[in-house]
């Protein structure tokens, strides 16, 4: 294997720079900025059949996204970041707008826990004046939950995943299940379009008091940052209520409980882990889903409530 040297979190060590610290790097990263570049620079590993694991993100790195790099690192021979807000995903122009950037910060990251490349493309680069963005059904996987409250972005989300399996041709791409229904819609695209690519789901990072990492954490005041930790409570207590209660019961307990914080509830759904239809008896796998608004951020999170067989 090809990385002998990786370094564990508590490993990193740290160096300042302009007043801001950055972590060390323990290897060279190679930047890509365009089609070319990726396919010239990963030519030889594709000739020679290495495993090219692949973690697309809009960058504003955490450990959620590192922990997608380290299992990557576990099994592939080569890891590439893909760094890319991608606009035809936001419905909302100020989300867009407000959504954090810090890409000095990223590669420094990146860097220190032994990332071989990373792809930083600009719009032009992933959809070119040409380009004919997959025509594809989703099966109505789209139009609930964030399909329903963000219209148009899981066309967004096929649009640029697709491009970037097109151009990066990875081995496996790893995904985290913080974004539940974004998984269960590239499982389904890369299934329907027969591409190649093995996917991988990865565990949800949270902080100490349960708050699944994101990077519109950042936009959260300290606040906020307390307020928003009742996500992640209730849907822990409804792993407890499942065990007792039907999914409607479930439900009801949920939202209530959620309807005393100061969190503003968007939608709790109780939903079949395929088909990602709301369920009136329990089945493996079955999954609660959240969205609210901390103040003007918008968080999402999830958990399963009866473990997958
Ligand atoms: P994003 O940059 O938000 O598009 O996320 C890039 C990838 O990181 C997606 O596959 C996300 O599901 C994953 N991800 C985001 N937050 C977390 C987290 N807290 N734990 C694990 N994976 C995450």
């Amino acid at each position: 294997m090809f990385h002998k040297n990786i370094k564990k979190k508590s490993d990193i060590q740290y160096k300042k720079i302009d007043l801001l610290v950055f972590p060390l790097k323990i290897k060279e990263l190679e930047s890509f900025h365009t089609y070319f570049e990726v396919r010239n620079g990963l030519q030889s590993l594709y000739e020679q059949n290495k495993i090219i694991g692949f973690v697309p993100t809009m960058g504003a790195l955490h450990e959620g996204h590192l922990s997608l790099v380290r299992e990557a690192q576990k099994e592939c021979d080569y890891v590439i970041v893909s760094i890319f807000v991608n606009p035809t995903q936001f419905n909302n122009t100020q989300d867009l707008a407000l959504y954090p950037r810090q890409e000095t910060k990223d590669i420094a990251l990146l860097e220190s826990i032994g990332t071989d490349f990373v792809f930083i493309p600009t719009v032009e680069v992933i959809y070119p004046p040409n380009y004919q963005a997959p025509s594809i059904d989703l099966i109505g996987l789209d139009t609930v939950m964030e399909g329903e409250f963000r219209p148009g972005h899981f066309q967004g989300v096929v649009n640029v995943v697709s491009r970037l399996f097109d151009i990066v041709q990875p081995t496996i791409a790893y995904f985290g299940r913080k974004d539940f229904q974004q998984v269960s819609i590239i499982k389904h695209i890369t299934k329907t379009l027969n591409q190649s690519v093995t996917i991988r789901e990865v565990d949800t990072i949270r902080n100490q008091d349960g708050l699944a990492l994101s990077s519109r954490n950042a936009r959260l005041s300290e606040q906020e940052l307390k307020d928003a930790v009742i996500i992640s409570k209730v849907l822990k207590q409804g792993i407890q209520w499942a065990r007792k209660f039907t999914p409607q019961e479930v439900l009801e307990y949920m939202v209530s409980e959620f309807n005393k914080s100061k969190l503003k509830l968007e939608y709790i759904q109780i939903v079949h882990p395929e088909t990602l239809k709301e369920i009136t008896h329990w089945v493996p796998g079955a999954t609660a889903c959240i969205a609210s608004y901390c103040g003007d951020v918008r968080l999402i999170d999830n958990m399963e409530l009866i473990p997958s067989n």
